[in-house]
């Protein structure tokens, strides 16, 4: 088995060019790499610098966009070398840090350099930082370049072990990059591993669901068994959906002497457990589809993937520079996304790619994709900046984001309490405690404000839940009404956040056990999850000074929603009486509540334990004065996300006063409106 790892190792691309790499390496302070998607990069450049001997001191940092692509990169390389996973090979990600003092190679995530980075200001630890996937451009690829090129400055100015910086791509916008690292090498890595034939469909597809179905089964009816196919849509909707209709189909259907077809989801909501399964193939009778969305499209390889189907779809967060929030919107993808997707299919052995859209579309789609630090809220970013000590205006930004987003940003973090002023944007002692949280600032703030309303515990709770979002089991047709029944238990009418902390005390109190999840139809995965971002979360208040002890004994709901408003305040939307639609405050965009919220209308059965009060830790629909109006719609309701599908929606909802609003944040612009409007 070894043996033949090390054989594929030395088939790649890249380890016939080790030496000429090597050399680049040593003799350039900053190199930019290029080649073929499978070609050996992510895998091969750490081990190459390690066994060279060119590691004296310290280690190979290495970030990946997303978590699941630390993860299994580093498994695998600890494969190939041999060696247990977080020994020299480790990974760190949010919330989970595989790495032990003998760790030489370490693959992370953007954001976890960039939190070391606050804590080690030259990155001492590393003698060696990669920065894979490069043409992604998200927020924190672009912060990185920015802050690893000014450390490598800086530990030269200080002469202090040399940085050495390595860019990583299989498509990038060359001469941009290497002009902003002072023209630095380019090296191409010449070859492929595998070829991809790339099939466009001929005419428009209005539905690329549809499409997808068609060409899935088509593949399924003529494809040789274990070549296994990767979908790609643009949310978990989407692909709760497709796998449902996959399994429908594949039920209800006679695919008379085809093998069964076994649809996995992979989504960046699905705890990291639940994601690795997609990369299992167990070997047996079956052909398996992976339906993911664009978390699947760098980095990885998932096992026994001969097919891709690419709808050329993803969605993208867009950010509003008026009102400073941000929202899910479905967009075309760029032309170097759909190359990143057609290599998903060459990974192992020759593929193929059908692309549901045709060529003369793909022609349509923007080259590269466009940077996230350019249509995103900032404030996270900023804040985390500010905590470093660094100034924006002059901050070295590959390309510097619109003035409009800076301020908004400013704006947020000033009315979150973070800063001082938009004019002098220091941290405020708040602002240096929220940045030490590995969260967005609302969160951030909300736990920094609870001991006020005296609910850090189930604050605590409800940040750490909201941080893993598929709660839920699907349940399958058979036992629909089943799951149903016990999801009711935990609804309240105070909506779906107050519903999510019911379901947490419950699973704490039955001491996390698996069969109550599986009774009441919840994924313990992803509680168990929950439960450790909790105690890190914990951890951290601990150092912060947020402390519990004021705590009310009992959940006290109008505390609790108080507290989310100190940093959902911008999140909050009013019923338009005239047509059952809300118009979020903050910009004024009309929108429905989510169908999966309490908060909908779907929901009549809510609270199975109504009777049961306060004092025994589940919050029912009871004991508060609007308990006679048990089926009104709520007239304002606070959000934590909106979503652009068909319809604007705002998911996990929460029913709040409208006076709350001045009382918490008189400033936020909207409170004298509210107060106007007051029914
Ligand atoms: P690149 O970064 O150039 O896209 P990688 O170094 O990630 O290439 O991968 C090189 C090859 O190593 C892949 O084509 C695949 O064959 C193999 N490989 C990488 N990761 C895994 C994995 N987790 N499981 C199985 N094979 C893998």
């Amino acid at each position: 088995m070894n043996k033949t790892l090390e054989e594929q190792r030395r088939q790649l691309p890249a380890y016939a060019v080790r030496q000429n790499i090597l050399n680049c390496i040593q003799t350039s302070s900053t190199l930019i790499l290029i080649g073929e998607t499978g070609s050996g990069k992510s895998t091969q450049i750490p081990q190459f610098i390690l066994e060279s001997g060119m590691l004296n001191k310290g280690m190979v940092g290495i970030t990946q966009p997303r978590r699941v692509a630390a993860i299994t990169l580093s498994k695998r390389v600890s494969q190939e070398k041999m060696r247990q996973l977080g020994d020299v090979v480790g990974y760190a990600v949010r919330f989970e840090n595989c790495t032990s003092e003998n760790t030489k190679i370490k693959y992370m995530t953007e954001g976890i350099l960039l939190r070391e980075a606050l804590n080690d200001r030259f990155l001492k630890k590393y003698q060696y930082i990669i920065l894979d996937e490069a043409h992604e451009r998200t927020v924190n690829t672009d912060v990185l370049f920015g802050i690893v090129k000014s450390i490598q400055k800086e530990r030269s100015m200080f002469r202090m072990q040399e940085l050495k910086i390595i860019i990583m791509s299989a498509t990038m916008d060359v001469d941009h990059f290497s002009k902003y690292f002072n023209n630095c090498t380019v090296l191409y890595m010449p070859g492929r591993m595998h070829q991809v034939q790339v099939m466009h469909s001929k005419h428009r597809q209005d539905d690329y669901m549809f499409a997808t179905l068609v060409t899935l089964f088509e593949i399924h009816r003529t494809a040789p068994l274990h070549h296994d196919v990767l979908v790609f849509l643009t949310g978990k909707d989407e692909i709760e959906s497709m796998t449902s209709q996959i399994r429908n189909i594949t039920r209800s259907h006679d695919l008379a002497g085809q093998p069964p077809l076994r649809a996995w989801p992979l989504h960046s909501a699905l705890p990291a457990q639940r994601q690795l399964e997609a990369f299992q193939r167990s070997g047996e009778n079956y052909r398996r589809v992976v339906v993911a969305t664009n978390i699947a499209e760098t980095s990885i390889t998932l096992p026994g993937i001969k097919y891709v189907i690419d709808t050329g779809v993803v969605k993208t967060r867009k950010f509003d520079p008026i009102t400073g929030l941000d929202s899910l919107k479905v967009t075309k993808i760029s032309q170097a996304q759909a190359w990143q997707r057609t290599g998903r299919a060459g990974r192992e052995s020759d593929g193929i790619c059908y692309r549901t859209y045709t060529a003369n579309e793909y022609d349509l789609f923007e080259k590269m994709t466009k940077p996230e630090i350019l249509r995103c809220n900032l404030s996270s970013t900023i804040l985390q900046l500010l905590a470093l000590g660094i100034n924006i205006e002059t901050f070295d930004f590959m390309d510097k984001p619109p003035r409009d987003s800076i301020e908004v940003a400013f704006k947020q973090l000033k009315q979150l309490g973070a800063i001082k002023s938009v004019q002098n944007p220091q941290l405020t002692e708040t602002g240096h405690r929220m940045s030490k949280f590995p969260i967005d600032p609302i969160y951030s703030k909300i736990i920094i404000s609870s001991p006020k309303f005296e609910c850090v515990n189930d604050i605590l709770d409800l940040v750490a839940i909201l941080s893993t979002e598929n709660v839920y089991c699907e349940p399958n047709q058979n036992n629909r009404d089943q799951a149903t029944a016990q999801h009711s238990k935990f609804q309240t009418r105070y909506g779906d956040h107050l519903t999510l902390l019911n379901i947490f005390t419950e699973y704490k109190k039955h001491n996390k056990s698996k069969q109550w999840c599986t009774e009441h139809f919840l994924n313990q995965k992803s509680l168990q999850y929950a439960f450790e971002v909790r105690q890190q979360l914990a951890e951290i208040c601990d150092n912060v000074n947020v402390s519990s002890q004021a705590d009310s004994p009992h959940h006290n709901v109008d505390q609790i929603r108080k507290c989310l408003i100190t940093g959902l305040f911008n999140n909050v939307a009013e019923l338009q009486q005239r047509d059952n639609h809300y118009i979020v405050m903050a910009n004024r965009q009309r929108a429905m509540i989510h169908p999966s919220s309490v908060l909908s209308g779907y929901h009549a059965n809510l609270n199975g334990f109504s009777s049961s009060s306060n004092g025994n830790g589940i919050i029912s629909n009871m004991g508060n004065k609007l308990k006679d109006a048990h089926n009104q719609k709520a007239n304002y309701v606070l959000f934590s996300e909106i979503v652009h599908t068909t319809q604007v929606y705002l998911r996990t909802a929460t029913r709040i006063e409208p006076e709350w609003i001045q009382e918490v944040v008189p400033d936020c612009g909207y409170a004298s409106r509210i107060n106007n409007n007051q029914l």
